[in-house]
């Protein structure tokens, strides 16, 4: 469906009805280093490209927040009615071991060292990279490419932008002419610097001869007779370079032109940049209008590297068998926790940053478990300051949100929620004080925001566990009360109070408490 301008302006996503529309959504663009409306180029289809995992290891922790942070956008703009076409490939080979060309590819040398075929590692990383990004409850892309699956559509660009000029062969490989580019382009548009700057600032490699100029970048890079995964190709047999499969994969599934490309910040300034350069010298136009980048994790403000001994893999996270860590997280503590941020800060790991996310994250799932028995009271007179104060908290959620995706901000607007549905669910406030409308407004919004934008979902057994365990005490302690044994009842709810636990107690005695 293509709607013209002015439907454009007037489109309304469709799950949105509550909130205030004339709130826009505002997303911060690497490539014009400011914040911008988001419009997208058709519709209410968006198109959004994310680098994905090269698959020769398995994925660490730095990774799972970038493409937990894409599931948080992708499920945003769902949740806002476009339909996302979201694209996220994986790298089976060209992922050479050094930035600039040199070294051996990736896949291939694992699979040396480990006497396997490239495929069986391929195979196994994709396979482990799917089953934690499932933990973490991200959704799957829309199409998930594979540059193997799509060696002929890159050769097909090294042609097309070997006609066009901008690259050169040298014994059966090609490269792209950086410096003939920039003269008529601006290789540096995504981060900002100039050619000279970049030139100055790069360092001559050994056994770079073939290439005319420092930043020139391989396309098709000719194989040695030892290399494990190699193609056909008019210039011989080779391989293509590791930023060519993104501009062939966006190219084919998502056109020429579309919305939102991302990756991590560690991508700008070589992948991202070569990407934005092949696209142009092919088919003369940036691919995407929207850069979007998330930043990096830090373990006590160090960067998180194997080398330091700082680093962990999600399921050492899981159990807590890593030495730096106090004890294991659930994946939804650990997507909450990187949610506590926005995506484009860093987000330091720490056991007390963690251990904070882990509380504040369940005393939000305890709400969001009682929202389907919730029922509102009889009306009775409306409480308007009530009435606001909850409208707010609705619109701010989505307000948040607006925010270049502020995950942070839409938390402490759930977190108001939250307050409101708890003294509504202990009877401490009357349902009744606020309209109809209003209390199934607060209801929706909060399940729309726990569950569906920001993806989260209830710790089953750990919940399960509470659950029986708080039910036990409360039991023990109304058969105290019932008994007239007040010492044992109060010294049961302080010393739950204590531990963060608030018992509610009404006519019927104690039935419902809460995390405080
Ligand atoms: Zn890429």
């Amino acid at each position: 469906m293509t709607l013209d301008n002015k439907d454009l302006l007037n489109f309304k996503p469709k799950n949105c009805k509550f909130a205030h529309m004339e709130q826009k959504l505002f997303v911060y663009n690497t490539l014009t280093r400011k914040k911008e409306e988001f419009i997208p180029l058709d519709a209410p289809h968006v198109g959004m490209y994310v680098c994905g995992p090269t698959v020769y290891s398995d994925v660490h922790l730095g990774n799972c927040r970038t493409f937990i942070s894409f599931d948080l956008i992708f499920r945003y703009l769902q949740h806002l009615g476009y339909k996302v076409r979201y694209v996220r490939n994986i790298t089976d080979a060209g992922h050479l071991e050094g930035d600039s060309d040199e070294g051996e590819d990736k896949v291939s040398k694992k699979a040396r060292l480990a006497m396997l075929e490239p495929m069986e590692i391929v195979q196994k990383y994709t396979v482990d990279f799917h089953e934690v990004m499932k933990t973490f409850n991200a959704l799957p892309p829309s199409i998930e490419p594979t540059a193997t699956g799509h060696i002929i559509e890159q050769i097909e660009l090294v042609k097309s932008i070997l006609e066009k000029g901008y690259a050169y062969e040298v014994d059966g490989s090609v490269y792209f002419d950086v410096e003939k580019y920039n003269q008529t382009q601006d290789y540096g548009i995504l981060n900002g610097r100039k050619l000279e700057d970049m030139l100055n600032n790069t360092r001559t490699l050994g056994g770079q001869n073939e290439k005319h100029g420092k930043l020139d970048f391989a396309l098709w890079i000719k194989a040695k007779p030892e290399h494990l995964m190699k193609w056909p190709s008019p210039w011989g047999v080779g391989f293509p370079g590791w930023h060519l499969e993104c501009s062939a994969m966006s190219n084919k599934y998502l056109g020429h032109k579309f919305d939102i490309h991302g990756g991590g910040m560690d991508l700008m300034a070589t992948h991202h940049t070569n990407e934005i350069a092949q696209n142009m010298a092919c088919c003369n136009t940036n691919p995407a209008n929207y850069w979007l980048h998330t930043n990096m994790l830090t373990m006590n403000g160090q960067k998180m590297s194997k080398s330091l001994g700082n680093s962990f893999l999600p399921h050492e996270l899981f159990s807590g068998s890593h030495p730096l860590l106090n004890k294991g997280y659930s994946p939804m503590t650990v997507r909450f926790f990187f949610m506590q941020a926005s995506y484009r800060s860093t987000v330091d790991f720490s056991n007390e940053a963690i251990e904070a996310a882990e509380i504040f994250y369940k005393k939000l799932a305890e709400t969001a478990k009682k929202l389907t028995s919730l029922q509102q009271n009889a009306l009775v007179a409306v409480d308007d300051e009530a009435e606001n104060v909850i409208i707010t908290a609705c619109e701010d959620c989505y307000r948040g949100m607006n925010d270049n995706f502020n995950s942070p901000k839409t938390l402490e607007a759930l977190n108001n929620l939250s307050k409101w549905i708890n003294s509504f669910a202990a009877t401490t406030r009357n349902s009744g004080e606020i309209t109809a409308e209003t209390f199934s407004r607060m209801k929706k919004t909060y399940d729309d925001f726990f569950f569906d934008v920001l993806g989260l979902k209830l710790d089953d057994n750990e919940n399960a566990d509470t659950d029986d365990l708080m039910g036990l005490i409360v039991k023990l302690r109304n058969e105290a009360k019932t008994n007239k044994d007040y010492a044992t009842s109060d010294k049961i709810r302080e010393g739950l109070k204590q531990i963060g636990f608030q018992l509610n107690d009404n006519k019927q005695g104690t039935t419902d408490w809460i995390r405080i």
